[in-house]
């Protein structure tokens, strides 16, 4: 795959000239519906007739629709929208414990989603997403490719998910796998960089023209997706963003997953706001509880609730502010059931980010709760299709 100035028609090679202005005028219409034929062309700077042929083309792809606009005296301008509802995409989320397929349309809507548990045994997870997904291509004929939540170490450019400790799957070519069983392409990424994306493309308004945030991703674990330029930054192999794993402090209520008690996953993750919560609590029957109960809890007053989202909040925000002296991006967002509890956290995480902060001498990037909702990694995962749809990603 190789990344497209959608900005830079001209510059395009003649090969991929075709496909790339098709995806210049599609993301037109994305971003600026209800957009005329004219304005795409000034805008732009393709041909009228390019445009022309290209809205053609669209339509008849029922990708984007004509309405008329208003009249400013003469004959009403039409315009065109972008035709949202239908099929488009596959999205795999592949959790810690179990496995959704969901069909999505072009502003990521869920339309259509399987659930089912996580074998080990890779083969048998395979088999049971490509046959879920063979199930929905059969439905669905609009179906333009498949994309991959993965929790683990991918490397994306081969799609290929490198380390994935949970089920100690190594090396597995899971893109080329699909692609052979189901005949759509596949784009698969690890599920912080993949919910980074979803932010970018379907999260909130002002995160639009925000070229380089992170996104925080709190679960079990703490993952971190980092957009560049407006695009995943992946680093060598796919290794960018373990920020999970940089060291905090000691003595963490729980262990990283590799077992050690300094991370900020440690400190911050939903497992750590549970292990301080039991300890809070003084829960005589050691009724395990999940993360969403919590906060739930918390919601009620709880003052064991609260007070564990709290210092976990505050362990967040020390790391928020540590990333933010390193990478300095313009915002920075928090996604998993904790953006739930923003209310009552967002107090502590603000004032942990600016009290750690103060040796930077400038000010820390604004801090935002995610909007993608409890759906975060499938919507990242739909994304991975989406964003090869509009921001030019040339299949290779
Ligand atoms: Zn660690």
């Amino acid at each position: 795959m190789r990344r497209i100035n959608l900005k830079k028609a001209n510059v395009a090679r003649s090969d991929t000239i075709r496909y790339i202005n098709r995806q210049i005028v599609l993301n037109y219409v994305r971003e600026k519906e209800p957009i005329s034929r004219a304005e795409i062309s000034h805008e732009t700077a393709l041909q009228r007739s390019t445009v022309s042929l290209i809205v053609e083309e669209l339509k008849n792809q029922g990708l984007i629709y004509e309405i008329e606009g208003e009249s400013t005296g003469g004959r009403p301008p039409t315009l065109l929208k972008l035709r949202a509802a239908g099929c488009i995409a596959i999205g795999v989320d592949i959790g810690t414990s179990k496995v959704t397929v969901a069909t999505g349309d072009l502003v990521g809507r869920v339309l259509r989603r399987e659930v089912f548990p996580i074998d080990q045994d890779r083969e048998k997870t395979l088999r049971s997403i490509s046959n879920c997904i063979q199930e929905f291509i059969k439905s669905e004929p609009g179906i333009e490719g498949v994309g991959i939540s993965m929790p683990g170490l991918v490397d994306a450019e081969t799609g290929t998910a490198l380390f994935v400790p949970r089920f100690k799957w190594r090396d597995w070519p899971i893109a080329d796998d699909l692609r052979s069983v189901t005949g759509v392409p596949v784009s698969v990424d690890n599920d912080a960089n993949a919910a980074a994306l979803a932010e970018l493309w379907l999260g909130r308004p002002e995160i639009r023209d925000v070229r380089d945030f992170i996104l925080v991703l709190v679960e079990e674990g703490l993952g971190t997706g980092i957009i560049f330029d407006g695009q995943v930054y992946h680093g060598m192999e796919g290794g960018a963003g373990e920020f999970g794993h940089m060291t905090i402090g000691k003595g963490a209520p729980v262990s990283c997953a590799a077992g050690s008690e300094e991370c900020w996953e440690a400190f911050a993750s939903e497992r750590a706001a549970l292990a301080r919560y039991a300890m809070k609590s003084n829960n005589s029957q050691n009724q395990k509880i999940t993360f969403r109960q919590l906060v739930d809890y918390a919601f009620d007053g709880d003052k064991a609730a609260k007070e564990a989202l709290l210092e976990t909040a505050h362990y967040l925000g020390l790391g928020i502010s540590n990333l933010t002296k390193g990478l300095s991006p313009e915002a920075v967002i928090v996604a998993g059931e904790i953006a739930r509890a923003w209310p009552l956290v967002a107090d502590e995480l603000h004032s942990a980010i600016s009290r750690n902060s103060i040796c930077r001498g400038l000010p820390s990037a604004a801090t935002f709760a995610s909007t993608l909702g409890g759906d975060t990694r499938l919507m990242g995962a739909l994304s991975l299709v989406l964003a090869g749809k509009f921001a030019g990603v040339v299949p290779a």
